[in-house]
């Protein structure tokens, strides 16, 4: 079986708004990862299920942590049938559940219970007021009515036993979600039929031709996995609907769904009961959990260069890289207004069309095009006006004009405006010279992006504009990778760390973390201080370690050559991991990539000059890949040269460079690389390649502005 998508559905009985733990959790599964969701209300929750299933295209579960049945008898007693689908139509004819989560699930709980006789078998009044025939206690089963589902009976003997329906409230109980977790379904399940989606409710139908499965999970089958997710952090719910939707989708993927979907148990049992998804099967579940879905381990050896190579050309060194790194997958949703520098993890699809209905593009007079000729035309107005926000009450006769302001949505008789300039108006009248072009001075309904075209895709960093275009189009909320984190780090004896604190005349002040933390900042992602360490290869060690577990890639400048004091390469090299890359490029030179507990680390060189090339040239492009937006290439554009240089063969050289009033590209006069006051000089890089060139003044060089490095 293909699914495209599982949605697993944590499901909350709370009387009013909550979030966090014991709220509404949903999860969202797909070939590109998983997304979790907090919702504090049950209809917001249903709204967000019902676009998520009405805009996939492909097969969809969506698994919820309730019952969809009752214990066998149970049905019957309150519906006069015996199948569970019956409940469902029952309870949602009878469930209200407000906007503000207040519902009325105890007094149809004891009207439920009325059905039985009276006092059960429903339970766990947990309201002050006391309820009629809603006890608070545990009451006698009625006769030949069972405790548990046989589903539940599968799992009463493993570590996390199955509560009761019948129990409404209490720690872990299910009952008084299942109740409004039905109702809320049976209500989805007609709103997604009347959008022409062919659902199936398992296991009570056939699954055949269906574009949307709901099924009944059991979100504590997998109990380890969720344990070691929340010693992470992780709250528990959040948690199982991840690993879960995670479970099933791989299972859909691998073959293994289709056995699960035909449970052990008899057709009776089905439609009256129901079933949970691997009731008894947790060892599938656990099993099906796949290394692929899980955040994927980059090789040790994914920086090695081929065999043999001495100095690598910045090209091969840049699709190494390229090809070693992969993107980070956890996905969260985030308010569009708040998600400036976020990467989609998702292609988003206009919710509404731009403009969603015909208006008029200026201040002017509007009409039916087909009553006017040539010649002037005179046409009577028709009280009152069309400005934008402001619609006409009524419409315009054939015959008649209506002033009309930009913006108005366009009155019903009319297409077409004239600019108010073009037009003769005594209040009562408006004059023009026909003929007039139909349609003209109006914008068309979607003319800019239609309701249900893609909008941007995933992977795209969104800037200011796309903010607009994302909130004009009604998408309020984004998917996106998680914002990635950069740790840098700076190394050396010599090094002050700041530069308000003292230093002796041995020393310098760390030039190389400020700048770095900014440019990562400056990309949109967390820039994380990892501060200066000296030149002791176990503090070195200690500090990459803390860092391992916090951060995504790790910067360090310092101690990147062979040299007796270059104690990053050193101790990267003893950890087993290092690839130190001799770079064909000037000024740079030795790139130290590595792994350091299974997180890329790299080492540039300690003077700023090379650090900061080598950080734009291939760190940055590095980050955009880890953080899902794609490789980066830098935009560049061909100057004329403002100065005269004779190049040697071997390396590709970046001079810092700015343009000068004719727009011509001169060079910083110093090349020395310890010179920091022309990085802060340039407006950009000449990049001169890799073979010997002789630049004369006036020719051709390629200029790369710091702006096409992301950097302002
Ligand atoms: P290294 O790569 O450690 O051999 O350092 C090369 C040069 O860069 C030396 O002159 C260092 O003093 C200098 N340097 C190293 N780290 C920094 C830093 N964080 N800020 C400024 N200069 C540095
Ligand atoms: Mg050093």
């Amino acid at each position: 079986m293909t699914l495209a998508r599982v949605l697993t559905l944590d499901w909350s009985a709370a009387g009013a708004p909550k979030r966090g733990a014991d709220s509404i959790w949903i999860g969202d599964t797909d070939a590109h990862g998983t997304a979790t969701h907090n919702l504090p209300i049950r209809a917001d929750a249903l709204d967000w299920l019902e676009r998520r299933i009405a805009g996939e295209a492909g097969t969809v579960l969506l698994a919820c942590d309730f019952c969809f049945g009752l214990p066998a008898g149970g049905a019957r007693a309150v519906t006069g049938d015996d199948t569970a689908l019956a409940l469902w139509a029952w309870l949602a004819a009878r469930i209200e559940d407000g906007a503000d989560n207040r519902n009325n699930y105890r007094a149809i709980a004891a009207e439920m219970n009325r059905r039985f006789g009276g006092g059960g078998p429903f339970w766990g009044n947990g309201a002050k007021e006391d309820i009629p025939d809603l006890p608070r206690r545990k009451p006698a089963l009625p006769e030949g009515i069972a405790e548990f589902r046989k589903a539940e009976l599968a799992d009463q003997t493993a570590g996390q036993r199955p509560m009761s329906p019948w129990q409404l409230a209490g720690a872990g109980a299910v009952g008084a979600q299942s109740i409004l977790g039905i109702a809320a379904l049976e209500r989805l399940r007609g709103q997604l039929a009347a959008a022409g989606k062919r659902v199936a409710v398992w296991p009570f139908e056939p699954l055949d031709g269906a574009d949307v499965i709901f099924a009944e999970a059991y979100f504590s089958l997998i109990s380890a996995e969720v344990a070691a997710e929340m010693k992470g952090g992780a709250v528990r719910d959040e948690a199982q609907v991840r690993l879960h939707g995670q479970a099933f989708y791989a299972l859909a993927e691998g073959g293994g769904l289709e056995g699960l979907l035909r449970p052990d148990a008899s057709a009776e049992t089905l439609r009256s009961e129901g079933w949970y998804l691997g009731a008894g099967r947790a060892d599938v579940l656990r099993r099906a959990l796949p290394a692929g879905l899980k955040p994927p381990r980059l090789r040790n050896d994914c920086f090695a260069m081929p065999q043999g190579v001495d100095w690598v050309p910045i090209d091969t060194a840049l699709s190494a890289l390229d090809a070693a790194l992969v993107p980070i997958v956890t996905k969260t949703v985030r308010k569009t207004h708040e998600a400036l520098g976020a990467v989609l993890a998702a292609d988003t699809v206009a919710h509404r069309a731009n403009p969603p209905r015909p208006n008029s593009a200026v201040d002017g007079y509007g009409f039916a095009h087909a009553a006017t000729g040539s010649g002037v035309q005179t046409l009577p107005l028709v009280t009152g006006r069309a400005a934008a926000g402001q619609p006409l009450d009524g419409a315009v006769p054939s015959g008649m004009a209506v002033r009309i302001l930009t913006g108005a949505i366009l009155p019903d008789g009319v297409d077409t405006v004239v600019l108010e300039e073009d037009c003769a108006t005594d209040g009562a009248r408006v004059s023009f010279d026909g003929p007039v072009k139909a349609g003209a001075n109006t914008r068309k309904a979607g003319e800019d992006v239609d309701a249900g075209r893609p909008a941007l895709p995933r992977g795209h960093k969104l800037r200011a504009p796309d903010l607009a275009l994302l909130s004009a189009l009604g998408i309020g909320e984004v998917e996106v990778y998680r914002q990635l984190r950069v740790g840098v780090l700076s190394t050396g004896d010599e090094i002050v760390s700041r530069p308000d604190l003292p230093a002796e005349p041995h020393q310098i002040y760390d030039a190389n973390r400020p700048m770095l933390l900014s440019l990562a900042a400056g990309w949109g992602y967390e820039a994380v201080d990892l501060g200066h360490v000296k030149d002791r290869p176990a503090q070195i060690a200690k500090r990459l370690d803390a860092a391992a577990a916090k951060v995504d890639v790790i910067l360090t400048s310092g101690g990147a050559s062979a040299g007796d004091e270059d104690h990053v390469s050193r101790l990267l090299r003893e950890r087993g991991t290092l690839s130190s890359w001799r770079i064909a490029l000037k000024p740079g030179r030795p790139l130290a990539l590595a792994l350091w507990n299974g997180v890329p680390v790299l080492g540039l060189p300690g003077n700023p000059v090379a650090a900061l090339v080598c950080a734009l040239i291939f760190g940055r492009p590095a980050f955009s890949k880890l953080a899902g937006s794609g490789w980066a290439t830098p935009q560049g554009f061909t100057v004329p040269a403002a100065f005269e240089k004779a190049k040697k063969p071997g390396r590709r050289e970046f001079l810092r460079a700015r343009l000068n009033a004719d727009g011509a590209a001169e060079v910083f006069g110093s090349e020395g690389s310890g010179r920091i006051s022309g990085l802060s000089w340039a407006e950009g890089l000449v990049e001169l390649p890799d073979d010997a060139v002789t630049v004369k003044k006036g020719d051709p060089v390629r200029y790369l502005p710091y702006s096409g490095f992301g950097l302002t």
